[in-house]
């Protein structure tokens, strides 16, 4: 379809006192080569739709709202058979920028070129159906890791858990106690994790790679196409989503030695300090 492209410029909320409305109707009409240019006291009002809607009606297709913030009055500027590109003149230059300053007014011309630009050149995307793929993969087999698998597979759906070490648990599994998870919430409470590790390995919905990485996703969301690599083998499938639980690295504290790190013996980094309480060494 021929496009004919029409320009909208609103002059309510401060953007007709702080821009000349009539030098960048020019821009549109004489630079840009818009079939119409219209300017408004207030566009998105009932005589300001009105006057859009005739043109759409004597066919205007291209529409180019030069306005407030496109997440402002979305519904209002929306209208059959047409797109509607929208400009922000009203945060983007006038509420931001010196009124009537010469810099200001070259925004304003410049975010209008592109919404003409924009407007001439795109196009609504045909609709398509395409295959969503419903497996799940979870890369980290932590806590966060084993209850969102979990999670997924209680939710009907199949997972692939990716983890880097040889077993399931990730740094919780390192640690002795946590915090409390249940009322009074006085007491630490020691870290167990067989139980949910035992749930993620015997659960048929979720295929767990140890000593595994992720070597290659492509795609997009519903047809990611990913390659795992275990065991100097390699498994590639395609899932639809893909959870990041891929948890943390501890800070590298020999760059720390204006603390006394390495140099006193009593400071020691929060892991060093969970391994000594693991170990029964305090
Ligand atoms: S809300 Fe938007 S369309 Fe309505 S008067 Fe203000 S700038 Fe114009």
């Amino acid at each position: 379809m021929e496009k004919k492209v029409a320009v909208y410029i609103c002059k309510g909320c401060d953007i007709g006192a702080s821009l000349d409305v009539g030098a960048l109707s020019k821009v549109a009409t004489d630079e840009c080569n818009a079939a119409i240019c219209r300017d408004h006291e207030c566009l998105c009002g009932d005589a300001g739709r009105e006057m859009i809607k005739q043109d759409v009606r004597e066919g205007a297709n291209a529409l180019v709202v030069a306005a407030c913030s496109p997440r402002f009055m979305t519904d209002v500027f929306m209208f059959d058979g047409c797109r509607t590109e929208r400009v922000n003149l009203r945060e983007h230059v006038v509420w931001s920028h010196e009124p009537n300053d010469e810099d200001t007014q070259m925004l304003a011309d410049d975010y209008l070129r592109m919404g003409v630009a924009r407007a001439k050149k795109a196009e609504v995307p045909d609709s398509f159906e395409a295959e969503i793929n419903k497996t799940v993969l979870v890369v980290g087999g932590g806590v966060t890791g084993m209850t969102a698998a979990l999670d997924a597979a209680g939710a009907g759906y199949e997972v692939v858990l990716v983890e880097r070490e040889e077993e399931l648990g990730g740094w919780a599994g390192k640690f002795k106690y946590r915090f409390p998870l249940s009322a009074p919430y006085r007491e630490l409470e020691l870290v167990d994790l067989k139980p949910r590790i035992e749930a993620v390995e015997s659960n048929e919905r979720i295929k767990v790679y140890k000593g595994a990485t992720v070597g290659r996703i492509d795609g997009q969301p519903g047809q990611f196409d990913v390659a795992v690599k275990a065991n100097g083998s390699s498994a590639e499938f395609r899932v639809g989503a893909i959870v990041q639980a891929t948890g943390w690295k501890p800070y590298d504290a020999s760059k720390l030695g204006h603390l006394g790190y390495g140099r006193c013996p009593n400071v020691i980094t929060n892991v060093e300090m969970e391994e000594l309480i693991a170990s029964g060494r305090i």
